[in-house]
């Protein structure tokens, strides 16, 4: 594989396409916003500045990486070469299975199509192409150019050689991919999401403050960072659209998500990305506890 189509270009697509660009592949990043395909552009090139301060990384690594990344606004220009075609726009089921029947129909017949979703399933998402077989789950972590972990989700009807080219492809981006099946959450967010709705309803029921249970977390568990400091660097509407599909997905109603965590998305209280949630991001850019309101 050498060119690789990746579309959307927030979070987490900025990052696919530097860790791809970064290890010699050709990345073509697509996203219907000028105004996210240019600040994708920049992060990608504010992280490799942080690379070269630390000499992880050469000048010349920096250059080659950015020259490797050309952006699109058109699906049909920047897929016609894909071998591989990484989606990582929105996490919607209807704006993924719209995206999936567009790429079946525009990207050659020979492209492996994957999703980054955090939780929608393969299985429903391959189902609207003619290709489901050539259709699997890439879940990379955040942030992207950091986090080792891969999960590798095969849908219903993945094959084998497909699954096979695609955990040999993370493993020669450096990562460490793990094979896992398509159920709700998959393995990452099954387990991670109820422990995250546990800390917000532990909020929510005043058994202790942001601080406090952040700190329990990190201190008591040896976890790098809190599960509400965490919620907000995933995004706060990101956990609460995984959460439904657990819901969902099981009918099980310790998948619930807690009233607060919907009330905060109805706020547009999102976290890192707003500039609040659990933590206050604004001026001082120091993340201080919102803590007058949910102590
Ligand atoms: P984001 O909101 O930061 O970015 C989504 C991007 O998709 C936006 O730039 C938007 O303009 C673009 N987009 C929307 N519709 C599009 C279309 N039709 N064509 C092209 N681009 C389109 O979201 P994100 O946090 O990067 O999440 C992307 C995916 O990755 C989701 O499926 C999410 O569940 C998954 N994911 C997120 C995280 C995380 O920590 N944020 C971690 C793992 C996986």
């Amino acid at each position: 594989m050498k060119n690789i189509t990746v579309i959307g270009a927030g979070t987490m697509g900025n990052g696919i396409a530097h860790v791809f660009a970064q290890n010699g592949f050709q990345v073509s990043l697509v996203d219907i916003s000028e105004n996210a395909l240019q600040k994708a552009l920049s992060s990608i090139s504010n992280n490799l500045d942080r690379m070269l301060a630390k000499e992880k990384i050469s000048q010349q690594t920096k250059v080659a990486t950015l020259n490797s990344i050309q952006t699109f606004t058109e699906l049909k220009k920047g897929i016609i070469n894909a071998d591989l075609v990484i989606e990582a726009a929105t996490e919607n089921l209807a704006l993924k299975k719209k995206i999936f029947s567009q790429i079946d129909e525009l990207a050659p017949a020979s492209s492996i199509l994957a999703t980054n979703t955090s939780s929608i399933s393969i299985t429903e998402i391959a189902s609207v192409t003619n290709r489901p077989e050539m259709v699997i789950g890439m879940h990379f972590m955040n942030p992207v150019p950091i986090m080792k972990l891969i999960e590798v989700i095969r849908g219903y009807s993945t094959s084998d050689e497909v699954t096979h080219k695609i955990m040999g492809l993370s493993k020669t981006l450096g990562k460490v991919p793990v094979e896992v099946n398509d159920y709700p959450g998959f393995i990452a967010n099954r387990i991670l999401m109820p422990m995250i709705n546990e800390a917000i309803y532990s909020l929510y029921e005043s058994v202790a403050g942001v601080y406090e249970i952040d700190t329990v977390m990190k201190l008591g568990m040896a976890h790098p960072m809190g599960p509400l400091q965490l919620a907000d660097f995933i995004g706060l509407d990101v956990c609460l659209s995984i959460l439904k599909v657990l819901f969902d997905g099981f009918g099980n109603p310790k998948y619930a998500p807690c009233p607060l965590l919907v009330n905060m998305v109805m706020a547009g209280k999102l976290g890192i990305k707003s500039g609040e949630g659990f933590y206050d991001y604004g001026a001082s850019k120091k993340a201080e506890t919102v803590s007058s309101q949910f102590k």
